[in-house]
């Protein structure tokens, strides 16, 4: 399903008219937690939901599990969460019990009077409809309105990549993220230097976070079951290693590069791009030995590398013109 027709079948967003500031959401004015809602199975029968494929609606429907995310993200009372899809709201749930004052942001407008009907009276959290790849940067900057925002979520596998990818873009605001993804991602966002997994995203997740695999989680925890394992997963972005001075886009544009041919040296792979004396030149001030491929490189190297190449060749032909 494109885009498109997935916002179509979700209804457009809500971004435009959030919640004004509710002075209760302040910690100074904590409330108790709403009653906790019935079965996950029971409330989508009754608000008459079926679960779409198309987006990515594989539920928790293991309390002890959602408890256990929550946990990984050591939420304290009156911190900030940033939740993405809480779908019926497993992790919502958890999160509020944690005293955490919550952003959830959900696509599905089917949705919406089910969190509603189960956690309106809790002045903590603000549901918001919408696609979280569409979200203005404002609505998390007053969100945040100076702290740091955690990020807890079960996300929808079929645009993970690119969510994790925002979340990077705005990790400013953020202090880290407890994630539950398909195995396979978490395998290629921690995987280090050498091995098969190691490319695109293990390199630019890395810069930006320290990255930690954490626990599995056996398709039989979901309504309905995926096909594929789940795995959760720790970003920490205060721990990331980008330096100040990186410029980040062409930083992205060199660890594309480099992996557009990841079984070539990368000597001749840098060399189409950024002209072959160039990178000869970039790879020796770099300490890199030219006939390493793209997979050994650390995450340093390519910073490095970023600096020392400059632009493309097809760049600094425009830029001549
Ligand atoms: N958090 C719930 C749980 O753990 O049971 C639901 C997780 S389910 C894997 C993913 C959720 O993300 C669904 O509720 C889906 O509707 C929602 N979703 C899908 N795409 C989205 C998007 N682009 N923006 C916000 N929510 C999205």
């Amino acid at each position: 399903m494109s885009r498109k027709s997935r916002h179509a079948a979700a209804g457009r967003d809500d971004f435009s008219h959030e919640r004004p500031h509710d002075p209760r959401h302040d910690s100074r004015h904590e409330e108790p937690a709403a009653p906790r809602p019935a079965s996950m199975r029971t409330q989508l029968r009754l608000h008459d939901v079926m679960l779409k494929k198309s987006l990515g609606q594989n539920f928790l429907d293991d309390p002890n599990l959602a408890q256990k995310i929550v946990r990984a993200a050591d939420v304290q009372p009156g911190q900030k969460v940033l939740e993405i899809g809480p779908g019926s709201g497993a992790l919502t749930d958890k999160l509020l019990a944690a005293g955490a004052r919550v952003l959830a942001v959900e696509l599905d407008r089917r949705l919406i009077p089910l969190l509603n009907a189960n956690f309106a009276a809790d002045p903590r959290l603000q549901v918001v409809h919408g696609d979280i790849l569409r979200m203005p940067r404002e609505t998390l900057e007053r969100f945040a309105d100076g702290d740091k925002v955690k990020v807890v979520a079960n996300l929808p596998y079929y645009n993970a990549s690119q969510i994790l990818f925002r979340l990077a873009e705005w990790r400013g605001m953020l202090s880290m993220a407890v994630l539950t993804l398909q195995k396979e991602l978490v395998e290629r966002m921690s995987a280090s230097p050498g091995v098969k997994d190691y490319g695109i995203l293990a390199v630019r997740m890395q810069a930006v976070a320290d990255v930690r695999a954490l626990f599995m989680l056996p398709s039989s925890v979901f309504f309905p079951q995926p096909r594929v394992d789940s795995q959760a997963v720790r970003l920490d972005y205060s721990l990331g290693r980008v330096p100040e001075d990186l410029d980040e886009k062409a930083f992205a544009k060199c660890v594309k590069a480099a992996f557009a041919a990841r079984r070539k040296m990368l000597s001749n792979t840098l060399g189409n791009l950024y002209g072959a004396e160039n990178a000869r030149r970039a790879m020796t001030e770099c300490d890199i030995d030219p006939t390493l491929r793209a997979e050994r490189l650390t995450v340093e190297n390519y910073f490095c590398l970023t600096r020392k190449l400059g632009p493309q060749k097809h760049e600094r032909r425009a830029a001549a013109d």
